[in-house]
């Protein structure tokens, strides 16, 4: 593929980083547990494909995506491990889920009907997704688990081979909502033949701080890129994290301007004395939003600060000196002695680092190390 690579703008992703945070945490939640991991929204951001054959290299035994398409995308790169498709599925496509081998989640008793409906050959392999408090999506009381059993026995076409759950407050140190979750799952599990089935609850959070707590398989997302699943419990992570992404262009264009002579769209920014100006060419449209004016990239290993507006395609630094085009400017990464994480872009947009690869667009190429 070559788009994109007739621009100098990549995002560099470090597999080898990726490896080393799953063979971190396999080793962390022992051999009992398997590992799943989560793929979905092109692998947050780092490209789904090259991630997920680095992890079922690295020793994942399965891929979680959100959407059957994310699936089928997968599928037809040539990848046969295991798939789980954690989202709903609409009932009328669940033969294309059967086609591509691709396991599903019965988010409802109602779902689970309508989908057995639509089954004209093969067998759905699903899972059953249980609600124990996030309020998203599953099964919600004893009565409807069993409903689910019941009805699971007398088709012949269903095959209910997992369930799971998904905690709404792993990443917080407060566990008392975390532990009533999880007192509603042991419940909800009763009627499980537990040896023959997968069951897994734990995220990135719960997998790295209750490890005793996991069953026989653990989501991991996050903590799989690198980035700790909340700020709360970074000063308690079993193990360092491995950040994977870093974004990098170079400057296309250097000049000076003269004091209160005005920099980009609103013409917000004056100079104030004479001063050198960088163009880089990256902007909104990239996912490097107008909200990042006023912070900081890294140029010849140092900080500059943004100047003026952000723009779709392109933004204006201020540089110490004169320095050449072409010279390599980092949004995302390590220059020398300085970093600029990926926690640190998603603090000054007041998000999770969660949003920052994945609001990376597609127009910017994923380079693989
Ligand atoms: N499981 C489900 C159902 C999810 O929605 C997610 C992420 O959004 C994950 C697992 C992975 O969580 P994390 O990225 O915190 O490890």
């Amino acid at each position: 593929m070559t788009t994109g690579f007739y621009r100098d703008t990549w995002a560099e992703i470090n597999l080898d980083a990726i490896d080393e945070n799953i063979k971190n945490m396999k080793k962390h939640i022992g051999t009992e547990q398997s590992l799943i991991a989560v793929v979905k929204a092109n692998a947050y951001g780092h490209g789904d494909i090259q991630v997920a054959r680095t992890a079922l290299e690295a020793g994942a035994a399965m891929l979680a995506v959100a959407f059957l398409d994310e699936a089928i995308s997968l599928r037809e790169a040539g990848v046969i491990s295991p798939i789980l498709v954690l989202g709903a599925i609409r009932p009328k496509d669940v033969q294309i889920a059967i086609q591509y081998n691709v396991i599903a989640t019965a988010i409802s008793l109602q779902w689970l009907k309508e989908a057995a409906g639509h089954i004209r050959e093969g067998k759905l392999n699903y899972h059953l997704k249980l609600d124990t408090g996030m309020g998203r999506l599953g099964v919600r009381d004893k009565e409807e688990v069993n409903d689910v059993i019941q009805f699971n026995s007398k088709q012949k076409n269903l095959v209910l081979s997992g369930a799971f759950t998904h905690f709404a407050t792993a990443d917080e140190i407060n566990t008392d909502y975390f532990d009533e979750q999880y007192k509603k799952l042991l419940n909800l599990i009763e009627a499980f033949d537990l040896d023959k089935m997968i069951i897994h609850c734990g995220n990135s959070a719960t997998g790295l701080r209750f490890p005793e707590k996991l069953f026989n398989s653990v989501r991991f997302g996050i903590s799989m890129y690198g980035l700790s699943p909340s700020n709360e419990i970074k000063p308690e992570l079993p193990f360092p994290l491995k950040e994977a992404f870093s974004l990098h262009t170079k400057l296309v264009h250097v000049k000076t301007i003269h004091a209160q002579e005005k920099v980009s769209y609103g013409a917000t920014y004056s100079a104030s004395d004479e001063e050198w100006i960088g163009t880089v060419p990256v902007g909104y449209a990239d996912g490097w939003i107008r909200r990042l004016r006023d912070s900081d990239v890294l140029v010849n290993g140092k900080r500059v600060p943004i100047v003026g507006r952000i723009c779709m395609d392109q933004f204006m630094v201020r540089l110490p000196e004169n320095i050449k085009v072409g010279t390599v400017v980092t949004l995302i990464g390590h220059q020398e002695q300085e970093f600029i994480s990926i926690d640190e872009v998603a603090e000054r947009l007041d998000t999770i680092n969660y949003e920052v690869p994945c609001t990376i667009t597609s127009r910017v190429p994923r380079v693989y190390l």
